[in-house]
């Protein structure tokens, strides 16, 4: 098995070098550009990939195999764009800005050498290489291809992996969200991970976009402020990819490690996607919510999974989260829980538990059952750790803690030891208001 992964370096400011690599590889793309316009309006046949190779070698002062990667990404363009307008999508438009300053320089596995913290990038036989320092802590492998950008190198590398045994039998559900982002369950065990300082990371970036927005549109275009002002978003909008990506590898990690830990070889989530695609069509749902969930970056979240999941030996499988949060585990009496509290409207049974709790047992109740949960086959597991992020001082950067064990029956709710922690403090006084009614 192949486990190819893309690691992104800050390299800074560009060098001379770099600019000039990169302003020749412009000058190689505005070529392609004009000569493909020219192509098209008189109606001539776009040449083979391998007819631009052989024209456009050695003009250029760039690594041979540079060229070609470049020309095999303008006709890729051309191609995708080409099958967009046969299918009908008449916006699609073929590459035309061709006074590009600066293009992105591609350089194949070959013309790629490591030396200890350092990347030989060839340049061509009789010009001098690009030289560039790699973090040490790059992972080891085979370089498949390096990608020069603006401050930014992108290493592919490329490693032979046995292919893990599964992880084991069993089975494990998540119900995704925003309160939570995922809580876990495998019918005996779960763990949760706080979705709370992703959602706050949301909220920050679009108060402070907000602002910034404000700002600019009170700025003449083209001027100092404005300027200063659009660079200023930039950065912010960067860091907030960067924050938001490590806190959901993170999370990624621990819901694969949880697998691994529980002998679970097959991960189930919700289908995401389809909620989010219906709340749009049908305009459901307050502003508010909407915002919520189409910042929630889950889609990445399940890449992650996706591919971690594969090295660790764990499948995962996307199904309908339907009614998951809504049936009682214990009578499968339906209704629609308001908060974090799942309390059963039936007389005879009132059972009370975490609605993400709740939701991730059914869900996983459904998986055991052919897709229909079986009533008090499988009780949501008393304890659940939660994991919640927090952002380290020294370097800014956000990690996930060990997990803190609460238990969360009734029991245990009246305990003040658990009322240290909010997480299930609404538990705790709805339990508190139940035993007094009793
Ligand atoms: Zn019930």
């Amino acid at each position: 098995m192949k486990d190819v992964r893309v690691v992104k370096i800050n390299i800074g400011a560009p060098t001379r070098t770099q600019s000039e690599l990169r302003c020749e590889s412009a000058r190689l793309w505005n070529r392609l550009v004009k000569l493909h316009k020219y192509c098209r309006t008189r109606h001539w046949q776009w040449p083979s990939k391998g007819d631009l190779e052989k024209h456009f070698k050695g003009r250029f002062a760039l690594h041979s195999q540079s060229v070609q990667a470049l020309i095999q990404k303008f006709c890729a363009n051309i191609d995708a764009t080409r099958t967009k307008r046969k299918e009908g999508d008449k916006q699609a438009r073929y590459p035309w800005r061709d006074q590009k300053k600066f293009q992105i320089v591609m350089w194949k596995g070959g013309a790629v050498k490591r030396q200890g913290n350092r990347l030989r990038l060839s340049c061509g036989t009789g010009r001098k290489p690009l030289v560039v320092k790699v973090p040490t802590n790059l992972p080891l492998g085979k370089i498949a291809a390096v990608e020069l950008g603006f401050r930014e190198l992108r290493i592919t590398i490329s490693n032979e992996i046995d292919k893990p045994l599964s992880a084991g039998s069993n089975m494990v559900a998540a119900d995704v969200g925003v309160i939570h982002l995922a809580v876990m369950t495998d019918g005996v065990v779960s763990e949760a991970i706080v979705g709370r300082g992703l959602r706050s990371l949301v909220q920050g970036k679009n108060r402070s976009l907000a602002m910034l927005q404000e700002r600019l549109s009170k700025t003449q275009k083209g001027s100092r402020r404005n300027r200063k002002l659009r660079k200023t978003k930039t950065r912010l909008l960067a860091r907030f990819h960067q924050r938001v990506h490590n806190l959901l590898h993170h999370a990624a990690n621990k819901m694969i490690h949880f697998c691994v830990e529980r002998e679970a070889g097959t991960l189930f989530v919700g289908d995401i996607a389809e909620i989010s695609r219906h709340a749009r069509v049908k305009k459901k749902g307050s502003r508010r919510a909407n915002q919520m969930n189409s910042g929630n970056p889950l889609g990445i979240l399940y890449n992650y999974l996706e591919y971690k999941g594969k090295l660790n030996g764990v499948t995962l499988k996307k199904d309908s989260e339907a009614y998951t949060t809504q049936t009682c585990p214990l009578c499968s009496h339906r209704h629609k829980p308001s908060g974090r509290i799942y309390k059963c409207k039936n007389e005879q049974c009132s059972f009370v538990g975490i609605r993400d709790n709740v939701g991730a047992t059914n869900f996983l109740n459904k998986q055991y059952h052919d897709g229909r949960i079986m009533a008090g086959a499988m009780l949501p597991p008393s304890q659940v750790k939660y994991h919640r992020p927090v952002p380290m001082r020294r370097n800014g950067v956000d990690r996930l803690t060990g997990g803190t064990l609460l238990d969360t029956s009734l029991k245990s709710a009246l305990d003040t030891s658990v009322s240290g922690s909010n997480e299930p403090s609404v538990l705790v006084s709805v339990a508190c208001s139940r035993i007094s009614l009793l």
